[in-house]
């Protein structure tokens, strides 16, 4: 008998605020560096400042997204967790291209396995963009994006 270990929404919110405290860790820990360095007039103290807000604004953004990622991986009635491969299934639908990127709009449809809801939505995916520096095109596999969509 296989036995199916889930997660419960409790533990992924817990798990992606553990995630959030360490890059936070991080942004503080370069702030507190970079300024010691840069009162004894280094360089690497100006850089790592930078780097500070560059880490600050990727957690603050990490956030904000791993918490609505951790509530789409749930059933909205009854709390279960959805397994990707069997209660998720996806649709692209059509595809918008502009100058410098391609859209696709996908159907997401989620089943839950324990009370038998069954959810259906549109998303957007930006699956392309052009790098005008390069270019070229940049594309993201989009088998991987909606993998990356949910929490294992
Ligand atoms: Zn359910």
């Amino acid at each position: 008998m296989k036995i199916r270990q889930t997660k419960t929404l409790k533990q992924a919110k817990l798990q992606a605020l553990i995630f959030s405290l360490i890059m936070l860790a991080i942004t503080v820990t370069h702030f507190i560096v970079g300024s010691v360095l840069a009162t004894k007039n280094s360089l690497i103290g100006i850089i790592l400042i930078v780097m500070g807000f560059l880490w600050g604004g990727v957690t603050v953004w990490d956030f904000f997204y791993s918490r609505k990622r951790v509530k789409r991986s749930f059933c909205p009635a009854c709390g279960t967790k959805y397994d990707y491969v069997n209660d998720i299934s996806w649709d692209e639908m059509n595809q918008n291209a502009s100058a410098d990127k391609i859209v696709s709009e996908v159907r997401m449809e989620c089943h839950c396995p324990s009370c038998g809801r069954t959810d259906a939505y549109f998303q957007k995916f930006t699956i392309a963009r052009y790098d005008k520096n390069k270019g070229q095109w940049t594309r993201q596999d989009i088998v991987a994006l909606m993998r990356n969509y949910f929490i294992k």
